[in-house]
This record gives structure tokens, C-alpha cells and sequence, in this order.
């Protein structure tokens, strides 16, 4: 449960209990188990999910980063290795490129909403 922060930590970004304000911090552990899932908050113990903001031009930023770790790859994939692995190296360009940003804008943009039951 180390994933938990307490909420005096002078780290201003993050994401706080819709419920108790109690901070909770998106580690790479919990980004790739709970993409997109309801969060229980440790200290209230009520459930909350990410909102669907996001910010167009991280969006974008996102997009061209994608493209420019994935085109090297694919093209030295597709001469190397022919079509298809230049298109799987495109893939896992794409991917290196994107997640650190979607990440970043997942923790920065998005909010924890109150989950209706
Ligand atoms: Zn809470």
C-alpha cells in the first residue's frame, strides 16, 4: 500500500479522494494494473474513477511524440526485416513514446470523480 501518499506532501500534482481529499499517487505499478479502473481510497475506503478530461494539445504532443519514436523503428524494422516487422517495431515505437506521456497527463489532467453506486 505504499502506492498511498499521505496528503501534506508538498508534491502539488496528483490525484486526490473525491470523498476525503486524501492524495493518491499513479505509480508505473498501478498505471499498467489499473488502466482506466476504480481507485479505492486507503483512508476512506470508498471507491472513485479517472474523469475523461483531457487537454487537446497534450493530446497532440502525444501523437507526434508516437510518431517520432515510432517511424525510426518501423523504417529500420521494414528494411532490415521486411513489412511486418517494420510494422511491429512501429507498434513498440509508438507505445515507448506514448505511455510516459499518457502517464504524465493521466496524472496531471484527469481526476478522480465520485463513483455513483
Ligand atoms: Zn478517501
Amino acid at each position: 500500500m505504499i502506492d498511498y501518499e499521505h496528503p501534506t506532501t508538498t508534491q502539488p500534482q496528483g490525484w486526490h479522494c473525491p470523498y476525503c481529499n486524501w492524495r493518491i499517487r499513479l505509480t508505473w505499478r498501478r498505471y499498467f494494473t489499473e488502466p482506466g479502473a476504480r481507485k479505492t481510497c486507503l483512508h476512506c475506503g470508498k471507491q472513485s474513477r479517472m474523469n475523461k478530461t483531457r487537454s487537446g494539445k497534450l493530446w497532440a504532443i502525444r501523437v507526434v511524440s508516437q510518431v517520432l519514436c515510432g517511424a525510426p523503428l518501423g523504417i529500420a524494422g521494414f528494411f532490415f526485416f521486411g513489412p511486418a516487422s517494420g510494422l511491429g517495431a512501429f507498434v513498440l515505437g509508438a507505445l515507448i513514446g506514448g505511455i510516459p506521456i499518457d502517464r504524465y497527463m493521466d496524472e496531471r489532467y484527469r481526476q478522480l470523480e465520485p463513483l455513483d453506486d
